[in-house]
């Protein structure tokens, strides 16, 4: 499954001042040649990252657009990160489905309409803890994971990592086991093989987020865990690196 891919999603949160520390921490630390790094600050600050910081980290944003630009305020085109050189995006966050009301439907399009422009897409899966309670969490992440499957053609999946992030595990220090995740991942795996194709399902890298803080090397030793989503720990320069360099 390639290399280690390990996203960082500063979410809303800093100031020039403490994103200009925050590169400068980053721009210390030594990264494993053989993992994929990628930062996402909040929108506004991109350009400023983008040329402060080392060439080991890819940019992202953490949002965009469905379609093509126009009377849509407050949006950022997917063309317009192209266009910035912003080559990731995260779309389906948790955040966004539920604070922005972001459907299935919508994220399935924003993914096929990222790829179509040229970005590499995180794509954000995972169930609350009502649904793991009831038993749900493959059929949340096969329902999630279908609208973006009905968008996409085979090809276009080599420009997605799947970041499963279940949602009572984000931003509340409550990390999934690594046997509850590496179960999950396996389904996710397993999905993509019976809705895609066995090529595309041993290729997909799939990243597991939520409170990763600890436990990192048994979290990256499961099979099916391929990298790290990191929200809270990606604001903490030393924090991250380790975190970038767990995979050992
Ligand atoms: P935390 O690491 O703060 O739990 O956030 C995870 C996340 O949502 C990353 O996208």
């Amino acid at each position: 499954t390639g290399k280690f891919v390990v996203g960082g999603n500063w979410k809303c949160n800093g100031n020039t001042a403490s994103i200009t520390q925050l590169v400068k921490d980053l721009n210390k630390g030594e990264i494993d040649a053989d993992v994929d790094v990628i930062v996402a600050p909040p929108m506004l600050y991109l350009p400023k990252v983008q040329s402060t910081i080392d060439r080991q980290f890819k940019l992202s944003a953490q949002n965009c657009w469905v379609s093509e630009g126009g009377a849509f305020t407050g949006e950022v085109s997917a063309e317009m990160l192209a266009d910035a050189n912003v080559p990731w995006v995260i779309l389906g966050h948790s955040e966004r489905r539920a604070l922005c009301g972001e459907s299935d439907e919508f994220v399935g399009k924003k993914v096929a309409y990222a790829i179509k422009n040229g970005l590499s897409v995180m794509a954000c899966i995972g169930e609350t803890l009502q649904e793991r309670e009831s038993g749900a969490t493959q059929d949340v992440c096969r329902r999630q994971l279908q609208a973006i499957v009905n968008e996409l053609s085979a090809g276009d999946w080599e420009k997605v990592v799947i970041a499963y992030e279940p949602v009572w595990a984000i931003g509340t220090g409550k990390v999934a086991t690594p046997e509850q995740a590496q179960e999950t991942h396996a389904g996710i795996r397993a999905f993509m093989a019976s809705a895609v194709s066995q090529d595309v399902a041993s290729k997909v890298r799939i990243q597991y987020g939520g409170s990763v803080n600890g436990q990192l090397q048994e979290l990256a030793k499961q099979e099916d865990i391929d990298g790290f989503l990191v929200g809270g720990a990606s604001l903490i320069g030393d924090a991250f690196i380790t975190i970038c360099n767990s995979a050992k």
